[in-house]
C-alpha cells in the first residue's frame, strides 16, 4: 500500500495573505487532497523581528474564509526551539557544523557573489577567526551536486559549496535559520511532499543537504508558479502586495485556480468556497512548466 500522503502550507507571519500567498495554499491543498490526503498548516514565526503583529492570526482567518481548512493542530515555530537547538548540537557534534565570527563586514570584503548570494569562503572553517561572543553556527557543504527531480520543473541540481558555500543554521543573534527549522520541521511533521512557490526551488537543495546529514527522509517536491507584479517582482509584503479581502472570497479563490490552470466554469459562480475547492480537485492537474 502506498504510504498516506502528507502536505503542507508553511507561511511567515510578515503580513497578511496575498494572492501570491493564496496560490500557495490552494495548489499545496489541492495536490495534497487529490491525493487523498493531509493537508497540514505550519506557522514560520522564526523572526520575530520581521514579523507583524496580528500577521498569523489575519492569514488563519483568511484560509478559513477561502474554505481551506487544515487537518490537525497549527504547529507554531517559535515553539519549537528545543528541536532545533537539538538538530545544531547534532550537527556540531557529527563535525558537520561550526561556530562562526565573520561579521556581515568582513564577509562583504572577502567573499565572492554568487548566483544566490556571497559564497561564504570558508573562513572559521577549522575554528571561529575571532574570539567574539556571538557566534553563528554554518553547515559544512560539499561539492557533490545535490539532485532532486521537481514534479513540475524536473531535474535541478546544485554544487553547494562552490555555488553558495557553507551557510547559516543558527544565526549570531541566536535566531534559527529558515533552512534548518524547515527541515527538523518537515520531518518531524511526516510531510511526504513539500508544495511551495517556485521562488523557493534554489533553497532544496540546502534542505537536502540538512536532511542527510541529520538523517532525515527527502520528500518529494514541487513548485508552483509564482504570481509577479506589473514589474515581474514576486508579490511580497516588499513589493506591497495588496491584503486579500476576505469578503472578495469566491473571486479571489476563482483568481487563484484560474493562475493555477483551472478556470472555474460560468456555472460555478455563487457556489460556496468549500464546493469551489471540491471542484478543483477533481480537476486538478499539476501546471505546465512555463
Ligand atoms: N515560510 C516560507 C515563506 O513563507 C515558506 C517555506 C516553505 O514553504 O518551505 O516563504
Amino acid at each position: 500500500m502506498k504510504a498516506e500522503y502528507i502536505g503542507r502550507f508553511a507561511p511567515s507571519p510578515t503580513g497578511p495573505l496575498h494572492i501570491g500567498s493564496l496560490v500557495a495554499a490552494v495548489g499545496s491543498y489541492l495536490q495534497a487532497k487529490a491525493n487523498r490526503g493531509k493537508w497540514l498548516v505550519r506557522m514560520e514565526d522564526l523572526d520575530p523581528l520581521r514579523e507583524q503583529p496580528g500577521a498569523a492570526d489575519a492569514i488563519l482567518r483568511s484560509l478559513e474564509a477561502h474554505g481551506l481548512h487544515w487537518d490537525e493542530k497549527i504547529v507554531f515555530q517559535s515553539e519549537r526551539h528545543g528541536a532545533y537547538e537539538a538538530a545544531i548540537e547534532q550537527l556540531i557534534a557529527s563535525g558537520h557544523a561550526y561556530p562562526c565570527s565573520c561579521s556581515r563586514k568582513t564577509l562583504q570584503e572577502t567573499a565572492k557573489p554568487g548566483p544566490y548570494g556571497l559564497i561564504y569562503p570558508g573562513r572559521c572553517r577549522t575554528g571561529p577567526a575571532d574570539e567574539r561572543q556571538q557566534h553563528a553556527i554554518r553547515v559544512r557543504t560539499h561539492n557533490q551536486p545535490i539532485r532532486f527531480v521537481d514534479r513540475r520543473i524536473g531535474e535541478y541540481w546544485q554544487r553547494l559549496e562552490s555555488e553558495v558555500g557553507d551557510f547559516i543554521i543558527k544565526r549570531a543573534d541566536g535566531f534559527f535559520a529558515y533552512q534548518l527549522a524547515v527541515v527538523v520541521d518537515d520531518a518531524a511533521q511526516g510531510i511526504t511532499e513539500i508544495v511551495r512557490g517556485e521562488d523557493l526551488l534554489d533553497n532544496t537543495p540546502r534542505q537536502i543537504h540538512l536532511q542527510k546529514l541529520l538523517g532525515l527522509p527527502t520528500p518529494e517536491y514541487l513548485h508552483l508558479p509564482i504570481v509577479t507584479n506589473e514589474r515581474g517582482q514576486k508579490l511580497s509584503k516588499q513589493s506591497h502586495a495588496p491584503a486579500l479581502e476576505n469578503k472578495k472570497a469566491a473571486r479571489n479563490l476563482a483568481m487563484a485556480l484560474t493562475f493555477l490552470g483551472l478556470k472555474p466554469p460560468p456555472e460555478m459562480t455563487g457556489e460556496s468556497m468549500e464546493n469551489l475547492l471540491l471542484w478543483g480537485i477533481q480537476n486538478w492537474s499539476i501546471p505546465e512548466s512555463s
